[in-house]
């Protein structure tokens, strides 16, 4: 990297941190350094040359240490002090914005920003105590979702009321915490947009694409999503949408529901690159991580066009096993791409590595990639070192 460009700063050094790292070097003269604020040592953007913090994502001393040697600050998380960043926001550019970032962080916020811009979302509401959830609760009836404002991911903030009986125990789950009450969607497939709208305004919007998770964590996505092509135009409509009325800059994974009769509700927003967008590493003109750099240095996005359908397959810590494991390799393969990320530690569920498994020859069978994934997802193991 050479000395003329800017510094990066990214709040957040897992694996996002450091694809954002590896793009960053295909702007050598923009980019001369990129920094990363990350709790481990020897976090999987330190790995790819990024230079490290090692402190807590919320540690306000760190925060400030990054933006000061930082031109540009981002972030891979969302759960950062907002407020924090607020304060430096004068003499730091932060993109997406503090204030992108703070109407993102709180789903109620979220939703009723949403709403209020006309963007279909399933029906929600406030909970402020156990006799105002018995109450709301007739309205919604079951089964319905009590979710947390705040810092929920993974499914963790979620619980799903099934009846009466469910009411106390659902409470109870997060009772420090400011709580919201959700109808339950019974959806036909879960969908997601990943976006970017750079620090001019333009926007791009990438194709479609199907997430399939499992125990509330990603597992598979496909691209392009398996829906026809109304209901692809009518998401992609809604996530332009979205990025007009949002207004920040960056990359975000706009995460959505396609209901029975074919509406699209949108779940929620990250205000970040997604992992329902590690396909576009070799599927597409423009990776998500590059989109990223390139909207918030303010240069013109990149052709968000799907080249190759795909298919990207999540490596998870399996579930009886935490410590080292052995390296993961798989016999090369025409169309296959495997992308660990140098974690030292598997933890169970924890996001190891992925897969991409490209149709180079655009045959278009997603039948035949699941196929492929199915074969070469045996020999991935994560062994005990
Ligand atoms: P993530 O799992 O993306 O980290 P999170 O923990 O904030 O996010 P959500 O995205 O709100 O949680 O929900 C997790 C999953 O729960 C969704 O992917 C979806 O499968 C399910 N879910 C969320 N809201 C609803 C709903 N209203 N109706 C039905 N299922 C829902
Ligand atoms: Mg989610």
């Amino acid at each position: 990297m050479s000395n003329s460009g800017k510094v990066l700063g990214i709040i957040g050094g897992g694996q996002l941190g450091m694809m954002l790292t590896e793009a960053a070097k295909k702007f050598p003269d923009k980019i001369s350094e990129v920094i990363v604020l990350d709790p481990t040592k020897g976090c999987p953007a330190s790995k790819v040359g990024a230079k490290q913090i090692i402190a807590d994502f919320k540690d306000e001393k760190a925060i400030i240490e990054l933006a000061t040697k930082s031109d540009i600050l981002t972030y891979e998380i969302e759960s950062g002090d907002s407020d924090v960043l607020k304060s430096i926001e004068s003499k730091t550019m932060i993109n997406p914005s503090p204030d992108t970032l703070k109407k993102i962080q709180d789903k109620l916020v979220q939703k009723t920003f949403l709403s209020e811009n006309q963007l279909p979302v399933a029906d929600f509401v406030e909970i402020n105590s156990l006799d105002d959830l018995k109450q709301k609760i007739k309205k919604f009836g079951f089964p319905s979702l009590l979710k947390t404002r705040k810092d929920a991911y993974d499914g963790r903030g979620n619980f799903k009321i099934n009846s009466h009986e469910d009411l106390i125990l659902a409470y109870k789950q997060f009772n420090d915490q400011s709580m919201m009450l959700e109808k339950f969607i019974d959806f036909r497939m879960e969908v997601s947009v990943i976006a970017a709208r750079n620090t001019q305004g333009e926007i791009a919007t990438y194709p479609l694409v199907e997430n399939i998770h499992e125990d509330n964590i990603l597992r598979i996505t496909i691209a392009p999503a398996r829906v026809n092509k109304e209901i692809a135009k009518k998401a992609e409509q809604v996530a332009q949408k979205t990025m007009e009325v949002l207004k920040g800059a960056g990359v975000f994974g706009i995460e959505m529901f396609v209901t029975k009769n074919d509406q699209i509700l949108i779940n929620e927003i990250a205000p970040r690159v997604h992992n329902s967008g590690h396909h576009t590493l070799q599927s597409s003109k423009t990776s998500q991580f590059e989109q990223h750099i390139r909207a918030i240095l303010g240069l013109s996005l990149g052709s968000t066009e799907l080249l190759h359908p795909t298919i990207m397959y999540n490596i998870l810590g399996p579930k009886n096993f935490k410590g080292e494991y052995k390296p993961v390799n798989i016999v090369p393969e025409k169309g296959v791409f495997l992308k660990m990320y140098g974690k030292k530690e598997s933890n169970p569920k924890r996001k190891l590595g992925h897969l991409n498994v490209v149709d180079l020859d655009n045959s278009g069978n997603i039948d035949f990639l699941l196929n492929k994934l199915e074969n070469i997802k045996k020999s991935i193991v994560i062994d005990p070192v």
